[in-house]
């Protein structure tokens, strides 16, 4: 899965040597553990979907990540795309609406070793009292670019959401020295929507 990858051209080696560290089976249920190094998203908990590894690894690459950095991602689902940016060395903070994908994911994470600040919560809100984050990560497809999660990024800071109804653009949001924000579309994407609380 990772040599397509590779040859695809779609992210790096200290990406993909991330992702041959992260099993991408043990997200799955078990009818599924056959096919998991496919690049094909598969139905997870609450009508929910495990993003393509092509998305994890091109997400990953936009990201520009170095060992260390405050990440927070957005829409945990199963945890596969965290569990690839806990093994790229990064602080990382995530939260999931559904609580059945939030104690899903708490658990494998911790099976694997690996150790994220969760959150079960509205991904529109960020997590202020954690802000600000270097890079964030939107793993849902967002109707707009939420102004909390623009606020919570710092000068310097990258964050990478797919935004749009149905089939989404990705997009590269940059915060500059001056506080202004440029952006970039980068391409297509087709992710589950973004929802807001159910208040
Ligand atoms: N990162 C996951 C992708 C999961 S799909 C992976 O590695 O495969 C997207 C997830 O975003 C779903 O689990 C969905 O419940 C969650 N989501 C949707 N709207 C959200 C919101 N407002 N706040 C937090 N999570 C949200």
């Amino acid at each position: 899965m990772c040599k397509h990858l590779f040859d695809k051209g779609i992210a790096g080696e200290v990406v993909l040597e991330a992702m041959i560290k992260t099993p991408r089976h043990v997200f799955l249920e078990s009818t599924f553990h056959q096919h998991a190094y496919q690049d094909k998203a598969f139905p997870i908990a609450a009508e929910q979907t495990i993003s393509h590894p092509s998305t994890v690894a091109w997400q990953s690459e936009l990201l520009e990540l170095k060992p260390g950095m405050k990440v927070l991602e957005i829409g945990t689902g199963c945890g596969y795309q965290a569990a690839v940016l806990l093994h790229l060395g990064v602080k990382l903070f995530t939260i999931e609406r559904q609580k059945e994908l939030f104690d899903f994911s708490k658990t494998i994470l911790k099976a694997l070793g690996l150790r994220a600040e969760q959150k079960f919560g509205d991904g529109f809100k960020g997590m202020p009292i954690f802000a600000p984050f270097e890079r964030i990560i939107v793993t849902c497809g967002a109707p707009y670019v939420p102004k909390a999660l623009l606020s919570q990024l710092t000068v310097g800071g990258i964050m990478i959401i797919p935004v749009g109804e149905g089939i989404q653009k990705m997009v590269r949001i940059k915060k500059m020295q001056d506080g202004q924000f440029v952006q970039k579309v980068l391409g297509d994407a087709a992710f589950v929507p973004m929802l807001k609380d159910r208040e």
